[in-house]
């Protein structure tokens, strides 16, 4: 996520020079992302709320799955509820080729104190001219293929075992780092990664996973005061 980007007045990414990032924080106790609170935020200045969900879609659909088969209700934790866009990567969480989606709120908008009563949102031309012709070049219909394939297992219930898999191992790994004493952002984790705050000892770790041939990567953790030395690794399901 590019709020280090801020970090250090540095700007390291294309994202960076096309937009300026403010880091956020979550809360303190559950380390939650409060959908809600930024939808309220979001109306009160009069700002689109767009999700990038690229690392938890998986999680997300596993979840929706769930909701759907009516074992449980995660309204708080579903950005569809709460975003005018989401977007995310494919190859993640949600075990697809590498690609992209976006999605967009179509039809008419909720009614609201001040504003016409039949408004519509408006993303849909938009959003497709934003991809064609301004940005995309040919289609790859090898990658569309296995992306259609993706989709249609994030929806069986094969896909849900799969989603508390991913957690599960992770969890044992974070339990395990703590267990030896080290310190984990969060204290833990509940998704598919785990970030390991290693300020403590000076961030080599990535270099000597890298020499037993093990992949995870740097990754910076709050109160670093430079993306591009950051004090932490990332280990888990697509860290990078
Ligand atoms: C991974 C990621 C991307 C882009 O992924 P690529 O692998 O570079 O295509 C975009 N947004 C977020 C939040 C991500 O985690």
């Amino acid at each position: 996520m590019d709020p280090v980007d801020a970090w250090g007045g540095k700007k390291i990414s294309a994202t960076s020079i096309y937009f300026e990032i403010f880091p956020y924080k979550v809360n303190q106790e559950t380390g939650d992302w409060d959908y809600k609170k930024f939808r309220e935020v979001a109306d009160k200045i009069g700002a689109y709320l767009l999700c990038d969900m690229a690392h938890i879609s998986g999680l997300v659909a596993a979840q929706i799955n769930l909701c759907i088969l009516g074992f449980r209700k995660l309204k708080t934790a579903d950005p569809f509820e709460y975003c005018d866009i989401v977007t995310t990567t494919t190859h993640k969480s949600l075990r697809g080729p590498r690609a992209g989606m976006i999605f967009y709120r179509k039809g008419p908008k909720p009614p609201k104190k001040g504003k016409p009563e039949d408004a519509v949102y408006d993303f849909e031309d938009k959003i497709n001219f934003a991809i064609f012709p301004s940005l995309q070049g040919g289609p790859h219909n090898h990658q569309i293929g296995s992306f259609a394939i993706a989709l249609k297992q994030a929806m069986s219930t094969g896909f849900e075992a799969y989603a508390k898999q991913v957690k599960a191992n992770v969890v044992a790994i974070g339990k395990y780092l703590i267990d030896k004493g080290y310190k984990l952002v969060t204290g833990g984790t509940e998704n598919h990664l785990v970030l390991w705050d290693l300020r403590p000892l000076g961030n080599k770790v990535e270099k000597l996973c890298d020499l037993c041939n093990i992949i995870v990567n740097k990754n910076a953790v709050f109160g670093d005061s430079s993306a591009l030395a950051p004090g932490g690794v990332c280990i888990g399901k697509y860290c990078n």
